[in-house]
């Protein structure tokens, strides 16, 4: 069965391409019934910070990315990386290194005078241990096939052929005993039975480097899909300024977890002309071969798009809980979380029909929501206070004593009343509505009128207008 893994450094924030690798992983595992695993690969100490840990762990939790088994933390393991180089060099496919730190920089000046990248010239290779420098803490390099091609079969790359004499000796154990990236990652992904390994292209050239490493240990190489990058709407890689957050912020800008899920699974995987998919849509349709090769375009407009129809298509309570969710992470949450009683949840319940139809992300339900949470008497913004004009708040008086006398206090009560009252006045009835929406909801746009009537009910109603009335 399949075991894929996501393998995060916890050196800043979740970010996007990170989540994307992630649900392609989860995606593969749930797809073909095996599982995903997490491995924290903490081995930079210095660079390496709880907080961003916990900002991974929750960033998944919250786009629903639960991963199997006991989490792994790769500095955990920094013995048995250990050990694996000593069997190597046991078995004659490592050698201590002596090479010195001016050696290997003289090494570095002499390519790039030649224009070629830097290589180690293998001169510990073939020499007697007897020789060693005393003194001297040597590093274990791997002993590489010369002769020959190393051969990637990437699933999405294709076949990627490197020459040998391209690739030098790599290290596998520093001289202080600590492994390198190189080496921990396939000691790792050996021990942990992964058989797939899903992640971002720019690790391509590591692939070819871990091969050797898998060769010289007689291990089955894992199958591997490179996955194109995510580059901003212009072409260029992706950055800040295109959408390069962390999930987090994501989150605190009222996306959906649902929503970035699908948008994210579109980067560089497709499916005909499918846009929108459910869960198990998703699960259903991934494969591995349907991935493209050209870097996938982060489109913050699309993004919006598909949130905007998740939030049209969620039950009240979905987003009732996502704006729960949300506040938290905004400015000005804590006094909206207590403003939020229960007899207000109720009444946005109500609403939340009307809110959601002009909303793209929570923030926007939060806005919509607005009149809800207001308290007498109402802050009436510019646009709504030119609407509030002599005669507008004479109509507004009439408008208070015909209402008051309604025996039921519903929408479409309402609504008839304020007809009438618009016939016995003359006047067409945006004389009256409009400034109606003015005093309940201080603002010149919010759902349907005779809902929010209905939704604040009588008493307060009724004190909302008389706030403004003649
Ligand atoms: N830790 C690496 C990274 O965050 C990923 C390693 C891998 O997937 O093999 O880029």
């Amino acid at each position: 069965t399949v075991v894929s893994r996501f393998a995060p450094s916890p050196t800043g924030f979740l970010h996007i391409g990170g989540a994307r690798t992630a649900l392609f992983n989860w995606l593969y595992a749930r797809k073909t019934g095996g599982k995903m695993l997490l491995r924290i690969e903490d081995t930079d100490r210095q660079r390496s910070t709880t907080e961003a840990i916990d900002a991974i762990l929750d960033g998944l939790a919250w786009l629903g990315l639960a991963w199997d088994d006991e989490t792994i933390f790769q500095f955990a393991r920094a013995e048995r990386h250990a050990e694996v180089a000593r069997q190597l060099l046991a078995a004659g496919k490592a050698y201590h290194c002596y090479a010195t730190p001016e050696e290997l920089e003289e090494m570095r000046a002499t390519a790039m005078k030649e224009g070629r990248p830097p290589r180690y010239d293998g001169r510990w290779r073939d020499r007697d241990p007897s020789e060693a420098p005393a003194g001297v803490k040597p590093v274990i390099r791997l002993k590489a096939r010369q002769d020959g091609e190393t051969v990637v079969e990437d699933l999405v790359q294709g076949r990627v052929v490197i020459p040998n004499k391209d690739l030098d000796d790599l290290v596998l154990l520093r001289s202080d005993g600590t492994p390198t990236y190189m080496h921990a990652v396939v000691v790792d992904d050996h021990d942990m039975g992964i058989t797939h390994i899903i992640r971002g292209v720019d690790h391509l050239t590591n692939a070819a480097r871990q091969t050797q490493i898998y060769e010289a240990l007689g291990w089955v190489v894992p199958a591997m899909a490179h996955i194109p990058l995510i580059h901003g709407p212009d072409g260029a890689k992706l950055s800040k300024r295109h959408g390069a957050l962390g999930v987090e912020q994501y989150r605190a800008l009222g996306y959906l977890p649902e929503a970035l899920r699908n948008y994210l699974v579109r980067l560089g995987w497709s499916h005909g002309d499918q846009e929108i998919f459910s869960t198990e849509e998703m699960v259903e349709a991934f494969d591995l071969s349907s991935i493209g090769r050209s870097p996938a375009r982060f489109d913050f407009a699309k993004l919006e798009a598909i949130n905007g129809h998740y939030i049209r298509h969620a039950t009240d309570d979905r987003l009732l809980a996502a704006i729960d969710d949300i506040l938290p992470h905004i400015d000005g949450g804590p006094a909206l979380k207590e403003a939020l009683t229960p007899a207000r949840r109720d009444q946005l319940l109500k609403a939340m029909p009307g809110i959601k139809e002009r909303a793209k992300t929570v923030l926007d339900l939060i806005d919509g929501a607005g009149f809800i949470l207001a308290m007498r008497p109402l802050t009436v913004d510019d646009k709504a206070r030119a609407l509030l004009t002599d005669d507008a708040r004479g109509h507004l008086a009439a408008l208070h004593t015909r209402l008051a006398a309604l025996a039921d206090w519903t929408a479409a009560a309402a609504d008839a009343a304020v007809r009438a009252e618009a016939e016995a006045r003359g006047v067409k009835l945006g004389a009256l509505a409009q400034p109606l929406r003015a005093a309940l909801t201080g603002r010149t746009t919010s759902p349907g009128i005779f809902d929010v009537l209905e939704v604040l009910g009588r008493e307060e109603s009724l004190a909302r207008i008389a706030d403004q009335m003649r």
